[in-house]
């Protein structure tokens, strides 16, 4: 540690540099930022006042962090930057080793990122060419996605900072997400070549270890104390994130209310835009607590935002929710009734192609591109939210997810949601009254009855089972008794020349003698003849001695071969099987009338019948009928995915052809 005092070179006053990256301090009797080279010691101008933000740091605290990687450290230094649309800090921080890192929050998220030497292969784009959303290739330093082009004022500053730079100077920087969950900043100061490139990830407070924090305890008990009375109507307002809050609306009159920029008293609310009646009712109680999905929330604001295709304007509703826990920001948006969880997602993590967004191994279809709206606004905000500010806004789904992409003129941003049903919302926020009814197809809305197929698959395919597995146990368990069986000789009555052609059916016809079929069911009937380049063809009746019920069948046996073109071929078959169903135990007699060629018959041809023999083809009936259900709900699947994509940028127009 270098820790040195001097003396301020502006008013003389002592001046200490806390580590040994302190290229520059802020003189605490003057404000004078006073730097060294070397053994000189310079004034570079005087810093503003301090804007008080609602950080949990101090300049003096130590960390012993308990996340993977990081050293212990030391806050030497604090950095307020400002956009013009807020104000916010950067901590410089000294690690054991000597060396600095910078510590910043956003929205209830924390990093810590260290100087790395600037890519060089390829080098990073010039700042005039790089662009939101842009895909960098940094080689050994991974994949980086640009997500925020800026520049901001060099505001004030306190205690000890890492570079030289005139108080009120602009710097130039972009911003990174990593493909692997990492952060980085990419830093042009004021000229368009990269002068520092630094790398980090997101700690959660607990896991920096940050001693004699009083941390979130603190700014919630503020949260609670903050109450004021709306400057335009009176009405009294209860502010649930007061810390972070630049925007208030209020939800009486609907006046919109604005901190002063000059951060001189944080408290105070002045009135930016009066109105006389609210600009649209929220469905959820802003203001209200609730849990859902297990998390606590505060709902605090509402924004009603619209669209416009094709000269139709469609408008939905934004919820700003708070988990209370971590104070995140996260978002319920409703559309039609129509409910989706919303929490932010890395740039870096989402890769795309066309029609395609891939995050986390979920791939999500394209489903519209659209230019959103802010239309009103109502309850807190932690940004400068405006009425007429515009985004470009695509959504994919992989429903019940969807993930969106917003972009603003230099900034991009990814989400991710899950759809929430209405009932869900009642219950975790204890609404007195139901919430709408959602309208038509959502767009990540889950296929309704994908909980009742699936139950309903699962009773399909076990009574497949059980189906197939009766069948092979009656296949094992059948007796297959043959009950009759005999060699029927065609030689000599087909060639005797006193028979006509006509009549050789009749004169070759016979009815056996009785036999006894002993269970009810399928009577298996098969023929085998020694037919060659012949057929023959036996109709056949199977007849009952008591009732004279009759069951008739035909059998053929055809066979044909020869060489055509020095191939071989062959066709039909010597032997065939068929099955007579239902056939009641009793006596029987089988009358066979065959019918042939003369000349070309075979000599005989042999008639079997077995009792008691299963048929497959029952088996793939009943799995058949099986099937109807399932194709059933398939086809309900693929009307309603039918609804969904008619309302996207795929739909072709109206939607009235889709309900066929
Ligand atoms: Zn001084
Ligand atoms: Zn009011």
């Amino acid at each position: 540690m270098s820790s040195r005092a001097a003396s301020c070179p502006s008013c003389g006053g002592e001046v200490l540099f806390r580590a040994g990256s302190s290229v520059v301090t802020v003189c605490p009797q003057c404000r004078s930022a006073v730097s060294r080279k070397g053994a000189n010691l310079e004034a570079l101008g005087v810093v503003a006042e301090l804007v008080p933000t609602s950080s949990p740091f101090r300049i003096g605290m130590t960390a012993k962090p308990k996340a993977q990687g990081l050293k212990p450290f030391r806050i030497v230094g604090r950095l307020q930057l400002s956009t013009g649309e807020g104000t916010w800090d950067e901590w410089h921080v000294s690690f054991e080793d000597g060396r600095y890192g910078w510590l910043a929050e956003a929205q209830g998220t924390f990093w810590v990122t260290r100087p790395l030497p600037p890519p060089t292969n390829p080098p990073p784009p010039e700042f005039h060419q790089i662009a939101p959303g842009q895909r960098l290739s940094f080689g050994g330093y991974g994949e980086f996605t640009v997500t925020d082009r800026r520049q901001a004022l060099y505001a004030s500053a306190e205690g000890d900072l890492p570079f030289a730079a005139t108080p009120g100077a602009v710097f130039m920087y972009a911003d990174l997400s990593g493909a692997d969950g990492s952060v980085g900043t990419l830093d042009y100061g004021d000229d368009p070549g990269v002068d520092a490139f630094f790398v980090g990830r997101p700690v959660a407070l607990a896991e920096l270890g940050v001693e004699g924090l009083e941390g979130w305890s603190e700014r919630k008990v503020a949260a609670r104390a903050s109450s004021l009375n709306c400057p335009a109507c009176g009405g009294g307002l209860q502010l649930k994130d007061p810390a972070n809050t630049v925007r208030v609306a209020c939800t009486y009159c609907g006046s919109v209310l604005a901190t002063p920029q000059d951060g001189a008293s944080s408290a105070k609310f002045e009135v930016l835009a009066r109105l006389q009646k609210l600009p649209f009712k929220p469905l959820l109680p802003l203001g209200g607590e609730g849990t859902l999905r297990g998390r606590p929330y505060a709902i605090l604001g509402a924004v009603l935002k619209a669209c416009t295709v094709e000269g139709v304007h469609y408008y939905w509703r934004e919820y700003l929710l708070k988990e209370t826990k971590t104070e995140a920001y996260h978002w319920l948006v409703e559309s039609n009734g129509h409910w989706t969880l919303v929490e932010p997602a890395a740039a870096g993590e989402v890769s795309t192609a066309p029609r395609l967004a891939v995050w986390r191994g979920t791939r999500y279809k394209h489903f519209q591109s659209t230019t959103a709206r802010v239309e009103a606004v109502l309850g807190e905000f932690y940004w400068e939210v405006k009425k007429g500010e515009s985004t470009d806004v695509s959504d994919y789904v992989a429903p019940p997810r969807i993930l969106s992409e917003e972009r603003y003129a230099n900034e991009v941003t990814w989400s991710e949601g899950s759809y929430v049903p209405k009932e869900e919302l009642e219950t975790g926020f204890g609404l007195g009254a139901p919430l709408p009814a959602p309208e038509g197809v959502g767009s990540n809305q889950p296929w309704p009855h994908a909980e009742t197929a699936r139950g309903f698959l699962r009773t399909v395919a076990l009574f497949a089972g059980i189906a197939a597995f009766l069948f092979v146990f009656f296949n094992i368990k059948a007796d297959r008794k043959v009950v009759y069986q005999k060699r029927h000789d065609l030689s000599v009555a087909a060639t005797d020349p006193t028979i006509a052609p006509d009549a050789f059916s009749e004169a070759l016809t016979v009815v056996t003698e009785p036999f006894e079929v002993p269970h009810t069911g399928n009577v298996e009937a098969r023929i085998d003849a020694p037919t060659d380049n012949s057929w023959v063809y036996v109709g056949a009746v199977l007849l009952e001695e008591a009732t004279g019920q009759a069951y008739g069948f035909g059998l053929q046996s055809d066979y044909y071969h020869g060489v055509d073109g020095g191939e071989r071929w062959s066709e039909g078959s010597r032997s065939r099987t068929v099955y007579v169903g239902r056939v009641p135990a009793g006596r029987y007699v089988l009358r066979l009338e065959p019918e042939l060629e003369r000349g070309k018959a075979p000599p005989y041809y042999d008639i079997r019948l077995r009792s008691g023999v299963p048929r497959f083809a029952h088996l793939m009936a009943v799995l058949v009928l099986l099937l109807l259900g399932p194709v059933a709900l398939a086809i309900s699947k693929a009307r309603f995915e039918g609804r969904r994509w008619a309302e996207s940028d795929y739909g072709g127009g109206s939607g009235s052809d889709d309900d066929e």
